[in-house]
């Protein structure tokens, strides 16, 4: 098969209706290619036997035990007010029944003497080895007198253990049956009828998108065998043949991805010489700095340099500032915007949400406006007349910076000559997206923020060809942020600590894992189960202002309220009507008050330590002592024991990330993985980094052998 066939639409597989093919589509499986690369979520094992009798010692609270089996029918039973149907079976080593609550229906698919394969997960309940979720297949005809004997013949005392008889080969037994995801609920037998009839049209002959030598140098199977073991594999090995060779495949094309967007970004046309003559213009780096209330950290300088040399160069550049919340990335990112305007081209800041893009505009405006630059900010809530103007002003060049949401990318915002493209927040975007916003102009220069500390050797693998530059030096006369933990129970003592500092002017966070009491969000973090019920922001939010802090002013910010309300009450704390904020963790990212001084986090032990450090970024802005309160609720998970101490002992976010790293494996990673920056099928970066590193190596070399992907024209479709 040619690779345009993996493109065929869903409903060219016989069986798939208009109907099921609009299910689907909602669910983003539109191609035959899309349902080849439908992953088993996992793999029931219906090879061999393993009779009733297993499932005799398994009473609850213990797990009931699969059981695969043939069964002879031996009798109906009606039971309870309702007259539920009890179908009572036999196979070699004992009797058993299935509880068919709703389902009585099953007496005529399932009549007596008739021999039947069984699956299901058993247990002992009410004295007699049952199970009420099972799946049956009639025993094929030829098969009858060999298993009648059998059943009949050695009904008593046959051993439970050791390697069972093999089962027959049906349509879902006698096999490593594949378990899919119940897509927009057709049921697993339609999807896996499916993916079979894909496999069967289409699959087998498939051509490898990935190079020979690659394949043969990592053991990998070729394309087709490996689709068609990952759905019909009948070994644990083949299994992991084809997973392996999935996940390697996902990764090479990841990083081949990131190596043909950079031989782009190197050989694009169009790339503006560079001024020879140094600019005539207005000095605007010079005025913003000296219109600063301070002076740069050595850090912030480095980098200042180093963008500054980047952006008046030919190629252009590619760079992510990761930095500790804090650190003075923004004011670094804004004189870069300066030094654009200097060279006579503008700037775009592009933050993910609007309340933290308003402010980016607020602060931008403030700096730079003093110096002659105009500031202007576009968010999805910007219409009409106002919005024309914007855009017109823009279109013209009279616009230096533009900052605002993702409303930036749309198609009718046009540059006069945009240089610089800035991001922040940036794992919050997905690669096309950050790659969008570079195509608003002729090489335009990428800066990625990022206060999300990952480890180098991840950031290397995932920010392809990026140039990383680190801030860690805080701005000085910062004091760290006093962390302490308090059980709950003992929360009034920190609630009173506020009060103290609300009296001397300051101001507070106060942050809970919900939004209300009805919220029945999936808690965040590895909490266990709670007993008691979970603090809500909404409930503490009005406990607070009617009791706790009476006298002062109480807001409250979450994640459903509308983006006006949003930004009214962050302007209300920001100016310091409110002195304090209850909130979620929409206050998590940026968000940037200098007198505020207390962080108070109740159900501490549900969020991650990456999430938690945030929250704690947001006091400690200013000269003036923070502190920040976890507050935790017991019992805790050792690990949330141990985040919360790590917490209390370091302020140092990139120190946290290495220890996140060694507590539970990549956490970080988990957070980019599910941020949609990486969305992986088949990949899992905390399992898979040894073959990430392995895809890089070959990606980038196959890039140095065929820059342009001329040789390769499966590859140069995928990944452009
Ligand atoms: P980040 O973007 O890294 O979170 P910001 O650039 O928003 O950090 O800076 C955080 C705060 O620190 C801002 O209020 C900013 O004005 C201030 N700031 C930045 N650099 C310095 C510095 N060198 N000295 C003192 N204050 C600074
Ligand atoms: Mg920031």
């Amino acid at each position: 098969m040619i690779r345009e066939q993996l493109d065929h639409p869903i409903h060219t597989l016989p069986g798939v209706g208009p109907k099921t093919a609009e299910k689907l589509a909602a669910q983003g499986i539109l191609s035959v290619g899309d349902v080849l690369n439908t992953t088993p979520r996992t793999y029931e094992d219906r090879r061999f036997l393993v009779p009733l009798a297993a499932a005799a010692q398994s009473l609850p609270p213990a797990p009931p035990v699969p059981v695969v089996t043939v069964v002879e029918i031996i009798d109906h039973v009606f039971f309870g007010p309702k007259g539920h149907l009890k179908i009572i079976i036999r196979d070699s080593s004992t009797t058993a029944a299935l509880v068919c609550f709703g389902r009585n229906f099953l007496a005529q698919s399932l009549p007596i003497g008739r021999l039947f394969l069984v699956a299901g997960n058993f247990s002992v309940r009410y004295h007699e080895i049952q199970t009420s979720a099972f799946e049956t297949e009639p025993l094929p005809a030829p098969l009858v007198h060999e298993w009648t004997q059998l059943i009949h013949g050695e009904s008593r005392a046959r051993p439970v253990d050791g390697p069972g008889k093999q089962i027959p080969r049906t349509r879902q037994f006698g096999m490593l049956l594949p378990r899919y995801p119940n897509l927009a609920g057709l049921g697993e037998q339609k999807i896996r009828t499916m993916v079979h009839k894909a496999l069967d049209l289409y699959g087998k002959n498939l051509e490898d998108p990935l190079p020979t030598e690659v394949l043969k140098q990592h053991h990998l199977p070729p394309y087709n065998h490996a689709l068609t073991n990952l759905h019909q594999g009948q070994n644990s090995q083949e299994i992991q043949q084809a997973h392996k060779r999935m996940v390697y495949q996902e990764l090479f094309l990841l990083q081949l991805n990131l190596a043909y967007q950079a031989y782009q970004r190197r050989t694009v046309k169009g790339s503006p010489k560079p001024p020879v003559q140094e600019t005539t213009g207005p000095d605007y780096t010079r005025q913003v700095l000296n219109s600063l209330p301070y002076t740069l950290t050595n850090d912030q300088k480095t980098v200042l340099e180093e963008l500054n040399r980047e952006v008046a160069g030919p190629v252009p550049m590619a760079r992510l500032i990761q930095g500790d919340v804090g650190s003075g990335k923004t004011v670094v990112a804004l004189l870069a915007c300066a030094r654009m305007a200097e060279l006579g081209r503008q700037s775009v800041l592009m933050a993910p949400t609007e309340l933290l893009a308003r402010q980016h505009a607020n602060t931008a405006h403030a700096m730079l406006a003093p110096a002659g630059l105009t500031v202007a900010f576009l968010s999805g809530s910007l219409n009409g007349k106002a919005r024309t103007m914007l855009l017109q002003e823009l279109a013209a060049g009279n616009i230096h910076l533009l900052v605002g949401t993702h409303a930036v990318f749309t198609r009718d915002v046009e540059f006069q000559n945009l240089g610089l493209s800035i991001v922040d927040e940036q794992h919050r975007f997905g690669v096309n997206q950050r790659t969008a916003l570079v195509k608003k102009g002729e090489g335009v220069h990428l800066l990625l923020m990022s206060a999300t500390p990952i480890p180098r050797t991840l950031a290397m693998t995932v920010y392809g060809d990026l140039l990383i530059s680190t801030i860690s030096e805080k701005p000085a006369g910062r004091k760290p942020v006093e962390t302490h933990l308090a059980r709950m129970g003992n929360e009034q003592k920190v609630y009173d600590f506020v009060r103290r500092q609300l009296e001397q002017g300051w101001q507070a966070y106060f942050v809970y894992p919900r939004i209300d009491d009805q919220d029945n969000s999936e808690p965040v973090g590895d909490a266990p189960a709670e007993k008691s019920p979970i603090k809500s922001a909404e409930a503490m939010a009005e406990l607070l202002s009617s009791q706790v802090y009476r006298d002062y002013r109480v807001g409250l910010i979450h994640g459903q309220m509308k983006d006006e309300e949003k930004i009214a009450t962050m302007a209300a704390f920001s100016q310091g009507e409110i002195r304090v904020l209850v909130s979620t963790t929409v206050v998590e990212v940026g968000v940037d008050v200098a007198n505020a001084t207390c962080m108070v986090i109740e159900h501490a032990e549900r969020f991650g330590l990456a999430a938690l450090h945030q929250l704690r970024g947001r006091v400690g802005r200013s000269a003036l002592q923070s502190y920040c309160f976890l507050v935790y609720a017991e019992p805790l998970t050792e690990i949330a024991v141990q985040r919360l101490k790590i917490l209390k002992e370091s302020n140092d976010g990139f120190l946290l990330a290495e220890k996140d790293l060694e507590l539970r494996g990549p956490g970080d990673i988990q957070g980019i993985q599910q941020s949609g920056f990486l969305k992986f099928t088949f990949a899992d970066l905390s399992r898979d980094m040894g073959l990430m590193n392995l895809a890089r190596k070959d990606a980038f070399a196959l890039m140095d052998k065929d820059p342009g992907l001329a040789d390769h024209h499966w590859l140069k479709w995928l990944v452009s």
